[in-house]
């Protein structure tokens, strides 16, 4: 059951235009890499919200008159990404509600970690739900709310929940953005031409020309009203904030910035670090296109080794992550790499990714470089072991299908067909990406927002 309440997504929202709808989509099409099963886009007209969602990628969902018929001068936007179970159209977003304070649309990436507790007292209340998300059970409490505005509805929603979430509301009176208290899930402001703007990561900001202004502070609320004001309802406090570590190893795209710090800079230092910690006997660095690029990079620069193109991707076979089954899994991970033989012939190969999580990729790749005639393999991981599941948002599963909580170091290496496989230190995460703190729960076990053992 929880596993058909989390989801990763990419939010977006903006005020004050009348092309906001195309902007929107532009957005989504930047925020694509953060879910690629559903999007949607919510506009608000002269009062009144409409909405198209589908399932899909972006340009499967929205054909230029879609965009077009979306007349408004605010919006908001979605990309989802969801785990086994969820994968319906019913959980598209944004959701749309016409509650006795007005209609409104949501959008959230993230997780909240006591939703079903909530949705089980919504359900006792006669409250009917048509989804499996989260989302509606922060819509449900907004529609049940007794204060006098949407605005304020919202607020009192998210002090009865807790996890790791970001969300996009538009009402009729314009776009909100929150963040979860410890700032688990990213979202920045910004301004196109005066006007503000939401949206999980800057390059989506970069894909309409905004310019960056602010991360939205952990636990703070903002509205940007019609006019392109933006107020601060609820402030938020950055002393304790714990962005998702695997936001900056994985999930973010590299040419995003958080706090002004390069994505792509991080994981270079992510790499570095590596080396430093785990250097292998190798001829040649290669890492796992395209997101441990970065990392290679850095690992081969610290050690003075080169880093070649052993490896290609098809770029046209969707993320083998996402398919909700093992074996499509495997496949999936065949049609995506391939190894240019004359990289690795006759030398010692140190391969880089920047997780192990459930091992498919990595079990793959050593077999095809040694196919390939590479004479040993080590493995370096740019993260450390990845023991819990998440449950903030990032899909993960269970602890079952997580390789590295499953066996040691030693078994684990056999299990990948590797000659030495090592990880980075949880320290050295901290080190490489400069933050005095982050969420390592899915390597620590600390979890720095509880879930109760009924949301497991
Ligand atoms: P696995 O093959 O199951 O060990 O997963 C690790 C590989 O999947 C790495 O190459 C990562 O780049 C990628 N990956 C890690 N976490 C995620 C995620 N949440 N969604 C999609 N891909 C991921
Ligand atoms: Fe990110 Fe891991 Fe924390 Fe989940 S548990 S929010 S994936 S760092």
């Amino acid at each position: 059951m929880t596993g058909e309440l989390r989801e990763a997504c990419g939010v977006f929202g903006i005020v004050g235009r009348p092309d906001a709808a195309a902007l929107t989509a532009e957005a989504l099409f930047a925020l694509q890499h953060r879910g690629q099963e559903s999007a949607g886009i919510a506009v608000l007209d002269e009062g009144a919200i409409r909405l198209h969602k589908g399932m899909g990628l972006v340009h499967e969902v929205f054909q230029l008159e879609d965009v077009k018929r979306l007349r408004g001068e605010a919006a908001i936007g979605h990309v989802r990404y969801s785990t086994t179970g969820a994968s319906r159209p019913e959980n598209a977003q944004p959701l749309y509600v016409r509650a006795h304070l007005g209609p409104f649309a949501l959008a959230h990436n993230g997780n909240l970690v006591d939703a079903l507790h909530a949705r089980d007292r919504l359900e006792r209340e006669g409250a009917i739900f048509q989804t499996t998300t989260d989302t509606e059970v922060v819509a449900h409490l907004m529609a049940r709310s007794k204060r006098q505005s949407l605005e304020e509805a919202f607020q009192d929603a998210l002090r009865q929940l807790s996890g790791g979430y970001a969300f996009a509301l538009l009402t009729p009176g314009g776009v909100l953005g929150a963040r979860d208290p410890f700032g688990i899930r990213p979202l920045v402001l910004g301004r196109l031409h005066g006007m503000p703007c939401i949206a999980s990561e800057t390059c989506a900001l970069m894909a309409i020309g905004a310019e960056y202004e602010r991360e939205v502070a952990p636990g703070e609320v903002v509205q940007l009203d019609l006019q392109g004001g933006v107020h601060v309802l609820t402030p938020g406090d950055a002393s304790h904030e714990k962005l998702c570590a695997f936001e900056l190893i994985y999930f973010a795209r590299p040419d995003s910035r958080c706090d002004g710090e390069s994505i792509y800079l991080a994981r270079r230092r992510l790499g570095q670090q590596l080396a430093m910690e785990a250097p292998a006997p190798a001829d040649v660095v290669l890492g796992v296109p395209d997101s441990s690029l970065p990392a290679a990079e850095g690992y081969a620069a610290e050690l003075s080794l080169p880093q070649e193109l052993g490896l290609v991707k098809n770029r046209y076979v969707g993320r083998t992550f996402i398919h909700p089954a093992q074996h499509s899994r495997e496949s999936g991970v065949q049609r995506k790499l391939t190894v240019v033989s004359e990289v690795v012939r006759g030398r010692r190969v140190v391969l880089i990714d920047d997780s192990l999580v459930r091992g498919t990729t990595m079990r793959h790749l050593t077999r095809l470089l040694r196919d390939a005639g590479a004479v040993e393999v080590h493995v370096r991981i740019a993260s450390p072991r990845y023991l819990h599941p998440c449950h903030y948002g990032i899909d993960t599963s269970n602890r079952d299908e997580l390789i590295a909580a499953a066996a040691g170091e030693d078994e684990l290496k056999g299990l990948i067909g590797a000659d030495s496989l090592r990880f980075l230190s949880a320290q050295g995460v901290l080190r490489a990406t400069g933050r005095p703190d982050h969420c390592l729960a899915c390597f620590t076990g600390e979890y720095p927002v509880p879930v109760a053992e009924s949301e497991i």
